[in-house]
């Protein structure tokens, strides 16, 4: 599945799923732009290393995803934007009752309306080249609910709607829009979750990760960044050109139970 002669902007790409989705994308051909708010020395290269194991241009670009502005100077800095993947993403876990209104205004903007206004910003690009792929990292919540995480399933489930309406406004253009639906990838951000709960049930980590956070997922296996980014590089691919406005889960059978 070549993705060459294309450029894939990802957003929240210098650590986890975004960072293996940059280097699936990278494999196949694609020339990216990764980003975070940090940049640092590391964020550059990784990059780099990206650029010199795949034999493709990559760069970095510094960008706040909180920041309306900064999502869409992030697509007009890159040039073109073939492939938009929004992946940025932060969790914040609380009851309603006790949840910081700041943390709620992170997470919307952070997991959803950043990817609104890269999608803003992307699409005259797309429309002008003629071609575009727009994927939107939900999450096995944005499909399903559970307690303590209003905001990130309120965003996820916001995501899923933003990719439909999307596909729908591209529909009888060769631009698509889908979400891709992971279960439990083991990245910082679910290693973060880990002490906590950990503390919560009096248990050791290990049994966190399977009385916890495995036991939704009924394959009990965590799915990888490298699947995660083969999954987006095949709703990029001339395969899935019909395909539009809808999810993947790859989540180890959690949504079928
Ligand atoms: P992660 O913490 O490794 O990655 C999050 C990325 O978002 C990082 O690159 C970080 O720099 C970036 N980011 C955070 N705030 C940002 C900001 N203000 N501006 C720019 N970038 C910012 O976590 P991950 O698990 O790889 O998460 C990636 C995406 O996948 C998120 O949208 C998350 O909700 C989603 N997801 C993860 C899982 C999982 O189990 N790990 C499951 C379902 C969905």
């Amino acid at each position: 599945m070549s993705l060459q002669g294309k450029t894939a902007i990802i957003t929240g790409s210098n650590s986890g799923i975004g960072l293996g989705i940059a280097h699936e994308m990278a494999r196949a051909g694609a020339s990216v732009v990764i980003n975070s708010f940090t940049d640092s020395d590391e964020d550059h290269a990784l990059a780099k290393s990206i650029a010199e194991e795949h034999g493709v241009e990559a760069r970095y670009i510094k960008a706040d995803m909180s920041k309306p502005d900064e999502c869409r100077a992030l697509v007009e800095t890159a040039g073109r934007c073939d492939i938009l993947i929004n992946n940025a993403g932060i969790q914040h876990v609380a009851p309603i009752d006790q949840f910081p209104t700041e943390k709620w205004d992170a997470i919307i903007a952070i997991n959803l309306s950043s990817a609104f206004h890269t999608t803003a910003a992307a699409l005259p690009k797309m429309r002008a080249a003629g071609w575009g792929r727009i994927v939107n990292i939900a999450s096995a919540h944005g499909l399903t609910a559970s307690p303590y995480k209003s905001a990130y399933i309120a965003a996820k489930h916001g995501i899923v709607g933003l990719t439909k309406t999307a596909a729908l406004e591209t529909a009888q253009e060769p631009i698509t829009a889908n979400a891709i639906c992971p279960g439990y990838v083991l990245t910082p951000l679910v290693e973060a979750q880990i002490p906590d709960t950990m503390k919560e049930y009096d248990m050791d980590r290990e049994t966190v990760i399977k009385e916890v956070m495995l036991k939704r997922q009924p394959s009990k296996e965590f799915a990888t960044v490298e699947q995660l980014g083969g999954t987006a590089v095949f709703l990029c691919s001339d395969a899935a050109a019909q395909i539009t406005g809808t999810t993947i889960s790859v989540d180890g059978g959690w949504t079928a139970l």
